[in-house]
């Protein structure tokens, strides 16, 4: 009997430690596929837009992992410099009046050939992305924060809740408006 209890007790703690050894579940959604060049000092473009420095503002938060937030196993390589021509870009930055459309941000991909799936996600590597800030819409969160979002579209996240991927993000309320450890992880799995 007392040999029965011990070899429960041993059970016990086995289960434990499967349980705390379980895999995490990831908590980002990826396109499953992205910038064939990667995101390590690539370029971005602004067009003609009256969000320029959101949208600076917004590279800069990928760029700049704050590490005092997260430490060095949990940044990114992401760094996108400024290019005042499209030509060799990997990310180019368009805002307009673009109409009731639904959407405050939208982001298309590209590659040689021209557009992946237009208006919808890619379905295979893509070479460069354009992101376009609907003036039109309205929206509860800062541009630098709905920039920043179509920004982890272009690198190749798909929408995740509790994230600033949130697809929600236009709506405002209780959202994260920064970058988050989840997207920072979605970015480290991809590239
Ligand atoms: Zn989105």
């Amino acid at each position: 009997m007392k040999k029965k209890n011990k070899l429960t007790v041993t059970s016990l703690v086995a289960v434990c430690l499967v349980t705390i050894a379980a895999p995490q579940v990831f908590a980002y959604s990826k396109i499953g596929y992205k910038l064939v060049a990667g995101v390590k000092d690539r370029y971005y473009y602004v067009g003609a837009s009256s969000l320029g420095s959101n949208i600076d503002a917004a590279v800069s938060n990928w760029n700049n992992i704050d590490p005092l937030t997260y430490f060095w196993q949990d940044q990114t390589d992401v760094n996108f410099i400024k290019s005042s021509s499209n030509s060799t870009t990997q990310l180019d930055f368009y805002s307009d009046y673009y109409g009731n459309t639904g959407w405050a941000g939208m982001t298309y991909y590209f590659d040689s050939a021209g557009a992946i799936n237009s208006g919808g996600y890619p379905t295979k590597d893509y070479t460069w992305c354009q992101a376009k800030l609907n003036l039109s819409a309205s929206h509860n969160n800062s541009w630098t924060t709905i920039a920043g979002h179509e920004m982890g579209h272009a690198l190749g996240l798909m929408h995740y809740t509790n994230s600033l991927m949130d697809g929600d993000i236009t709506n405002g309320s209780n959202l994260p408006t920064g970058i988050t450890l989840d997207d920072i992880d979605g970015i480290r799995d991809i590239y």
